[in-house]
């Protein structure tokens, strides 16, 4: 009996663990056609762009790495550094053990970069979330969020208990409405939305919602995981090019996307930032950010912010991914981004669509149901600034010589 098999039948007779039956049945599917996305190894990273996957040179086209500074010299320096300075970790939260140093100098950077009060360092993006959104809606406040907010956010409104309304993605309107419903609970209602939307690309109506956000007085949270290097003049995201930075309470942010590393921050003119601090679980129990991460990315923060040309760059093959993309016959699911999506109707059609993908040469992500916020599989493609236009030309031949199986599945989807 395979292993999946037997996984199947010891689940069957034990209700503790049936419910992953579900998930048991979708990974037999998978190893009965031959492709699994989410067990692809990379094999050696030869460079921003650039793997060796199943043998074979890939280029990556799904890796977050906007900026493409995962091997920026200075920052490979700093980190050498400090890994032999300072050790291999931290081995405890900084409440237990005490903060180093670098841990401090990096929120008084990321505070300096957004022109605020404070900081606050996390050990991922998905904990900053947990932690300050946690500390913000306790079981007796309300928390107003966009549908299409990552599962992160979704899990730090749970883990405060506070009472969760869903308004429609990128709606202000819609979220006019929910907060007018709440009546005298608008004025402390928490609302969240996003500035570059991970999965389909599009960019939040900033401006609008902080003007709704005005109207009835409330808080508003912005994740710009995505957006933070890739939008503003000088790349703080999505609320300094929309010119609404004043009315956002808080901003969280990644270290995973364009600083090229792992981590989370939150930052805040408001002084009760620092109490977050004293009232987020995932600050407190959880072993604090690695040295050696932590001098990358005060170096990466730096590049990040005179990073222009970065930028530049990054939405120049982002153009043209997109243009080429459109002029094949493919149908993105937003404008121009440096994340690109595509809906594949059909999971095996994506599957497969996916995996002939990646034996031609190039690496994306395949997202499935549920994690999709139109209910279709889509690939879904982000781009780096360390892209060069040759590669976007060798992907969209790709793409080019998968269009039948495309058309055939949007054939398929509307027969
Ligand atoms: N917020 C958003 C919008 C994200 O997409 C992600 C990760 N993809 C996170 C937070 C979590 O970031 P991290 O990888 O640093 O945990």
């Amino acid at each position: 009996m395979s292993s999946t098999a037997s996984t199947l039948s010891n689940l069957h007779h034990d209700s503790l663990y049936d419910k992953l039956r579900p998930i048991a049945e979708a990974r037999m599917m998978l190893k009965q056609i031959g492709i699994d996305p989410f067990g692809t190894a990379m094999e050696n990273i030869l460079s921003p762009t650039e793997a060796i996957i199943n043998g074979q040179h890939t280029i990556l086209v799904g890796t977050n790495n906007y900026l493409g500074l995962t091997f920026d010299a200075d920052a490979l320096a700093a980190a050498h550094e400090t890994l032999d300075a300072l050790g291999t970790g931290t081995t405890g939260s900084r409440m237990a053990n005490g903060s180093f140093t670098l841990h401090r100098r990096l929120e008084m950077d990321f505070a300096a970069f957004y022109g605020v009060r404070d900081c606050i360092l996390f050990s991922t993006g998905y904990l900053a979330n947990l932690g300050v959104l946690s500390a913000l809606g306790s079981a007796q406040d309300v928390i107003v969020l966009d549908a299409d907010c990552h599962a992160s956010i979704y899990d730090g409104c749970k883990l405060g208990g506070a009472e969760v309304i869903r308004f429609r993605h990128n709606d202000p309107e819609d979220l006019d409405k929910r907060l007018r419903r709440l009546k005298s609970r608008a004025r402390n209602a928490v609302i969240v939305v996003e500035g570059l939307y991970s999965m389909l690309g599009d960019v939040a109506p900033l401006a609008e919602i902080v003007a709704v956000k005005q109207r009835y007085g409330s808080c508003l949270v912005v994740d710009e995981a995505h957006s933070l290097g890739i939008y503003g003049a000088t790349g703080r995201g999505v609320a300094q090019a929309q010119q609404c930075e004043d009315g956002v309470d808080f901003t969280v942010g990644t270290f995973s996307k364009s600083l090229g590393a792992t981590g989370g921050f939150c930052v805040s003119q408001r002084e009760e930032l620092d109490l977050i601090r004293y009232a987020s679980r995932p600050y407190i129990f959880t072993a604090s950010p690695v040295p050696s991460v932590v001098a990358s990315t005060r170096v990466t923060l730096q590049k990040l912010a005179a990073g222009k040309h970065l930028r530049a760059n990054l939405f120049a093959r982002a153009e043209q991914l997109h243009q080429g993309l459109l002029a094949l016959g493919y149908q993105p699911a937003a404008d121009v981004s440096p994340v690109i999506a595509i809906n594949i109707k059909g999971r095996l059609n994506a599957l497969n669509f996916w995996n002939k993908l990646l034996a031609a040469g190039a690496y994306c992500n395949l997202v499935l149901p549920p994690a999709t916020p139109s209910g279709d599989p889509l690939l879904r493609i982000s781009l780096s600034a360390a892209h060069n236009a040759e590669q976007i030309d060798a992907v969209l031949q790709m793409f080019a010589d998968l269009y039948p199986d495309y058309a055939q599945a949007c054939a398929s989807a509307s027969a």
